[in-house]
């Protein structure tokens, strides 16, 4: 699943071919929006609100939202025009203008509604945790309101938003409390400083991604390799209910509960 800043990255190299652009090219390969031609519209650029992509467009100012989201397996191949490098029965957009394209390979929930309606997609959403502005505090009050086991809550993107499976696990490993303590029974302070830290992380694996996803690693797919602060090996289970669960990762000596 990617996580928060990977959909960003995404968000940036989509505008890199397409923003400011105009459309030669606008194939929306779902069945609802297959006679959708958005040839000639302009390309505002595309934003990332937590784990959705919104792509913003200018119809002869009438402003509409193209909507999608990468789930586990979406990604956006972007470069310049020419063969789409996917196979085609794989592809659900495929996007250019003179510049270079994007073709959108299993990505999901591909909508378009006029901007004004883009509530309908993010209103659920909680606090994106990369956000400018993102209060700490105010995350860590919603986690302790929901009093569920960490990490299950911490991957709920009503709760807060935008940390996937690897970024819950780092959290909780850097506060030292279990994936599955009761956030209710966190302390506010603790659980504050821990999403600035990861925050802070995220925003540097923004810019930087391989460094920050091996070698600051605490938990996050080491299983069996000894912790960084106890060398016990780390340990990894499922969190949630099927089929919605998934992998975590914990020491059991520094990450009690
Ligand atoms: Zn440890």
């Amino acid at each position: 699943m990617p996580e928060g800043d990977a959909v960003r990255r995404t968000a940036r190299r989509l505008d890199a071919v397409l923003a400011g652009g105009t459309l030669v090219r606008a194939e929306l390969r779902v069945p609802r929006l297959a006679t959708v031609d958005l040839r000639g519209v302009r390309v505002l650029g595309t934003e990332a609100v937590a784990k959705h992509l919104l792509t913003r467009l200018d119809e002869g100012g009438r402003a509409w939202t193209l909507h999608h989201h990468l789930r586990l397996d979406g990604a956006w191949r972007t470069g310049s025009p020419g063969p789409p490098g996917a196979p085609g029965h794989l592809i659900r957009a495929w996007l250019a203008t003179e510049r270079g394209q994007a073709v959108g390979v299993r990505v999901h929930m591909l909508d378009l509604r006029p901007s004004v309606d883009e509530r309908v997609w993010i209103g659920h959403l909680g606090p994106d945790v990369m956000a400018e502005g993102f209060d700490p505090l105010a995350g860590a009050a919603r986690l302790r309101d929901v009093d569920r086991p960490l990490v299950e809550a911490l991957l709920d993107q009503r709760v807060v938003s935008g940390l996937g499976t690897m970024w819950a696990a780092e959290l909780a490993a850097t506060i030292g409390a279990g994936p599955t303590a009761g956030t209710a029974g966190l302390d506010a302070e603790l659980l504050a400083a821990g999403l600035t830290r990861i925050r802070r992380r995220m925003l540097r694996a923004l810019a930087s991604p391989a460094r920050a996803q091996r070698r600051e690693l605490l938990v996050f797919e080491r299983t069996g390799q000894g912790c960084r602060t106890c060398r016990t090996p780390i340990r990894s289970g499922r969190v949630g209910r099927p089929p919605e669960d998934r992998p975590t990762y914990w020491c059991p000596t520094c990450q009690p509960g």
